[in-house]
């Protein structure tokens, strides 16, 4: 940019330098330099046909040639003397026809200095025009870096280091052996240890792989160059493969570097396979990809890191010894990794002396370090809204709820009707889980719309528990019901409200047949297989099985479903009437507290309703 300004600017001054000397040279009077006596002499012997003066300057045109010339030029110094001593001669010759015309034209000549100002300003001008229109043509034509790999160059923001990622210490001690190379990449190589060049990261979204592989940058002081599988992917082949080479190019000018490859399988699926046939461009992509893994040395001082959700489609050449050889699982975390993550997310929020995070991790099984990153985020802004300057407990598990069912929707205007099937549907699950023993205690029960849901009720597990077993699984299948069966009992008539508790109970006794071995007829086999086709996930898998086989499963998954919908509708006979008590309740108050459920289902007056959190059985 800078180089171009000084061209052009070179340029313009040469321009203006040739077309200011032609013009002083056009616009220059050829000056005959005749003294004052021989043009009186001219006029005296009657030779000028006309004249004109013009400023300090006459022109004559003449009758015969004067020193070869009929037309002279002269400067005169005094022109209005000049006309005043020969005004009567004029006046006499154009009388007598000698003098045709004359004309002393007043005012300034036109100097051809008077045409600088302009034409410099204008060249000015096109030539700040020229050089922003050029400039911004070179920055906006793709073609122009089109196999550019687009990296985002982890500079400028703040930095992350290991201490910022929290619950993973497993997979940060895997990472401390890359930091440590990358901050001494000789005194490994003098060792001759081998290390990976390809590091994948797998793990559900929002476990914390991408934060993870900033803070292996962060840690070794290296650069990071991050860019997304699906930046390879174009219109036009071929411009991933060269992407990828000038990606690992850039790596190499930086180097120590990290190239960190975000959702690989985007290029890096398994070749050949796919509905709708192969995929040239990402082929090729990912064999360059490959080509380059194997292509840049040791010593080059570059480490790919890739992240993924799902390792499993990822083409096996990728996985081969030195690409990605090594892989690193990240869980979703514990209760003590929560705890960890939760507290690095509050810092510099200000808690109310009641939030125990230690209660709060406890609470939230199952929440990766996005969800709980988003959790103290939502929690803070409910308590900016209503300016309140610490986080409470109340904040968090409103927080919780909204991130586990979406937001409330208090203003959504419903029926009567709709309120009552909702409430006898929510009643009906309520009522079911009270009479399963396995099944976790009911936290709270609502007919506020929330999220996608009419109504919700809660539950809280007793505890971080990593399976399940055959009866805690069953027991869920006849709590999913009890909407179902609520409302065939109570209402004569079924709503579609209940089809994703039946999606789920289906999947649940499914998994139950096929996948965990635990019935009977079919004996502890598995009948899923971990090949996937691409489309439709799950079910479609590739059979492995028999037709026989397959009817079994479906007999069995039946059985199942029908048996718990028959134990499930005896509970709800047996409390009918406490049943429509907790329907008249919810219609009344909209929310029902765990407590005033069991004191309900106990017999005893409902009362008035505690203080009730998310949290409340994780109290310590
Ligand atoms: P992924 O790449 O696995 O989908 P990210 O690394 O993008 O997940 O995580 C999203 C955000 O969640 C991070 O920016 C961070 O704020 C938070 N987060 C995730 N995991 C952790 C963790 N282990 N420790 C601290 N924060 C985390
Ligand atoms: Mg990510
Ligand atoms: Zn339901």
């Amino acid at each position: 940019m800078k180089k171009r300004m000084k061209f052009s600017v070179v340029i313009y001054a040469v321009v203006m330098l040739l077309l200011l000397s032609w013009m002083l040279g056009v616009f220059q009077p050829k000056d005959d330099n005749l003294a004052y006596s021989q043009i009186v002499e001219l006029f005296r012997q009657e030779q000028v046909r006309s004249f004109q003066v013009n400023d300090h300057t006459i022109t004559l045109y003449l009758r015969e040639a004067y020193e070869g010339k009929t037309t002279l030029r002269s400067r005169l110094a005094d022109p209005e003397g000049f006309r005043r001593d020969f005004q009567a001669l004029f006046l006499e010759q154009q009388e007598a026809g000698i003098l045709e015309s004359y004309d002393f034209v007043a005012g300034k000549e036109m100097s051809p200095y008077d045409f600088v100002l302009p034409i410099v300003l204008a060249g000015g001008v096109l030539l700040i025009l020229w050089v922003i229109l050029t400039s911004r043509a070179s920055r906006s034509n793709p073609m122009n870096d089109f196999g550019k790999a687009r990296t985002t160059l982890g500079s400028g923001q703040k930095k992350v280091t290991f201490r910022d990622v929290a619950g993973v210490d497993e997979e940060k001690a895997e990472l401390q052996e890359v930091v440590d190379f990358l901050r001494n990449p000789k005194k490994f190589e003098e060792m001759g240890a081998r290390i990976p060049h390809g590091i994948l990261l797998a793990g559900a979204p929002g476990t914390g792989k991408t934060l993870l592989a900033k803070a292996v940058a962060g840690e070794s002081n290296a650069a990071f160059l991050a860019i997304s599988g699906s930046d390879f992917m174009e219109m036009y082949v071929g411009v991933g493969a060269s992407r990828v080479r000038d990606l690992f190019q850039q790596a190499r000018k930086v180097a120590p570097a990290i190239i960190f490859i975000d959702e690989i399988d985007a290029v890096g699926r398994k070749r050949g396979t796919g509905l709708g046939g192969g995929h040239d461009e990402r082929e090729q992509t990912l064999n360059q990809m490959l080509v380059e893994m194997d292509g840049f040395g040791r010593a080059e001082g570059v480490i790919v890191l890739a992240a993924t959700n799902r390792p499993d489609i990822l083409d096996p050449a990728l996985l081969r010894p030195g690409r990605f050889d090594r892989q690193i699982y990240i869980a979703p975390p514990d209760s003590k990794g929560r705890e960890e993550i939760l507290k690095i997310h509050a810092a510099g929020k200000r808690l109310d002396e009641s939030v125990n995070l230690r209660t709060v991790a406890l609470a939230t099984t199952g929440f990766t370090g996005a969800d709980l990153s988003n959790l103290v985020n939502e929690a803070a802004i409910t308590a900016a809204r209503e300016n309140r300057p610490v986080i409470n407990m109340k904040d968090l598990n409103d927080a919780m709820m909204k991130i586990l069912a979406g937001p409330e929707k208090r203003s959504r205007v419903r029926l009567e009707k709709d309120r009552r099937l909702t409430a006898i549907h929510e009643a009906g699950h309520a009522v079911a889980m009270y009479h399963l023993p396995e099944h976790d205690p009911v936290h709270q029960i609502s007919i506020i719309p929330r999220g996608h849901a009419l109504g919700l009720t809660w539950t809280q597990p007793k505890e971080d528990s990593d399976h399940l077993t055959r009866n805690q699984m069953y027991q869920q299948i006849v709590g999913l019901l009890g909407g179902r069966v609520a409302e065939a009992l109570f209402l004569k008539d079924i709503s579609t409200g209940a089809s994703n508790d039946i999606d789920r109970a289906s999947k649940l006794a499914r998994d139950m047949v096929a996948r965990y071995g635990m019935c009977e007829s079919l004996g502890t086999v598995s009948y899923t297989s971990g090949e996937e086709v691409f489309i439709g996930r799950d079910y479609e898998k590739t059979k492995s099985y028999s037709e026989k086989v397959a009817g079994t499963i479906d007999d069995e998954v039946k059985a199942i479903i029908d048996r718990a919908y028959r134990e499930c509708e005896s509970y709800l006979r047996e409390d009918a009437q406490k049943l429509q008590q907790v329907v008249e309740f919810l219609l009344e108050h909209e929310t029902m507290t765990g407590e005033q459920f069991a004191r309900c289902m106990e017999g005893k007056p409902i009362g008035e309703a505690g203080d009730t959190s998310l949290f409340d059985s994780y109290r310590q």
